[in-house]
């Protein structure tokens, strides 16, 4: 840091990535990333933007900043209109710019103590003063400990890194105990077997539901995350968009975007592997002995009485296989596993059936 940094920004600790290393080749389980290439189309509607075509291409041109054809898709594709749909530089970009706009200046934010890094970081980096609301033992969401909290509310559903979801209606009973401010639910792992609460868009004008293209469409290297809510709601988002980077979306993820939506069921065809090859691995994990919390996510959340978390992270990562392991209270014996490949997930288990000498 150098002394000129504001004391603003001096002060918190930054989010860290998962690990991205370039030493060797390892099996990835660490960032939830798809083992899937994204959908037909993708490459080539990035090609084209880019004049890797021959055609010369269109890269000397600001992208769109409406974004209007992606957001078409993505209103037709949720039944939606056009004026309810925000995209962004990725999900995170919208959990910060939703930090901004909708707390701070004596409305404090809530989110449970076991969740997405980020949203600590974002509560910080806004100067937003927050509450961590603990999660129950066993890692389950009790809406009623969100009962008129008076304050932004951030869930992810499922959560992370717990591939814990919650219903629908414990959604509904959130936003009904809390009329006078937004609730926004991060859907980034919904996809793969939880119950979105977008329909509750339409009679809730308190609610920002937040998705990515990053996991259930396999595109996390493009960078796209969107937003549906009510039109008054989306509207407060641009107001940051157009006063930080009107341009937020580069050309080729807008062309990416639209290309993945016109094939998505190739998306769902990979979810649909992803769910089962997780239901495999989780089996196979509880065979050797493994707690595993109950995913409805790609990841599953493991413990194992005979390693500790921290131990079997370093010696599969010795063995080529990266995992996530957060040294953090409560959560310092699991490590969170990316549902890859069958073919990943039998290295992985081998590797562990090795470690623990089965
Ligand atoms: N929300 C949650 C719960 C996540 O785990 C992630 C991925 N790290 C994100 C949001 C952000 O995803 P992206 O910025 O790639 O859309």
């Amino acid at each position: 840091m150098s002394r000129y940094l504001n004391p603003r920004y001096a002060a918190f600790e930054v989010y860290t990535p998962g690990e991205q290393p370039r030493d060797m080749q390892y099996v990835k389980l660490n960032t939830n990333e798809s083992p899937y290439p994204a959908a037909p189309g993708v490459a080539e509607a990035v090609a084209r933007e880019a004049g890797g075509d021959g055609a010369g291409g269109r890269l000397q041109l600001y992208s769109d900043p409406e974004c209007a054809e992606l957001r078409d898709a993505l209103a037709a594709r949720y039944g939606v209109k056009r004026e309810n749909v925000y995209v962004s530089n990725g999900s995170d970009d919208i959990l910060n710019f939703a930090f901004m706009a909708f707390a701070g200046n004596g409305v404090r934010a809530f989110f449970p103590d076991i969740s997405y890094g980020f949203y600590k970081v974002f509560a910080e980096l806004n100067g937003v003063e927050y509450t961590q609301v603990p999660l129950k033992p066993d890692f389950r969401l009790d809406p009623a400990d969100y009962m008129g909290l008076n304050g932004f509310i951030a869930i992810a559903n499922p959560n992370a890194p717990t591939g814990l979801a919650i219903s629908r209606k414990d959604v509904e009973y959130i936003l009904k105990w809390n009329p006078d401010r937004v609730v926004l639910i991060d859907e980034a792992y919904v996809d793969f077997g939880a119950e979105s609460c977008l329909p509750l868009v339409r009679e809730y004008d308190n609610l920002l539901v937040v998705q990515t293209f990053s996991k259930s469409r396999s595109m996390a290297g493009a960078r796209l995350g969107f937003a549906i809510a009510q039109k008054t709601l989306i509207d407060d988002l641009n107001r940051i968009k157009y006063s930080t980077n009107p341009y937020n979306v580069n050309r080729m993820t807008l062309a990416a975007g639209v290309a993945a939506l016109q094939n998505d069921a190739w998306n769902t065809e990979n979810c649909r592997r992803i769910i089962e090859t997780r239901g495999r691995a989780k089996q196979a994990l509880e065979a050797l002995g493994f707690e595993v919390l109950p995913s409805s996510a790609n990841f599953l959340f493991a413990r194992s009485d005979r390693i500790g978390g921290g131990e079997l992270y370093r010696a599969l990562k010795q063995r080529g296989v990266l995992v996530r392991h957060f040294e953090a209270p409560r959560i310092a014996d699991y490590n969170r596993i990316t549902v890859g490949t069958p073919e990943q997930m039998d290295v992985l288990l081998a590797k562990i059936k090795e470690i623990l000498g089965a």
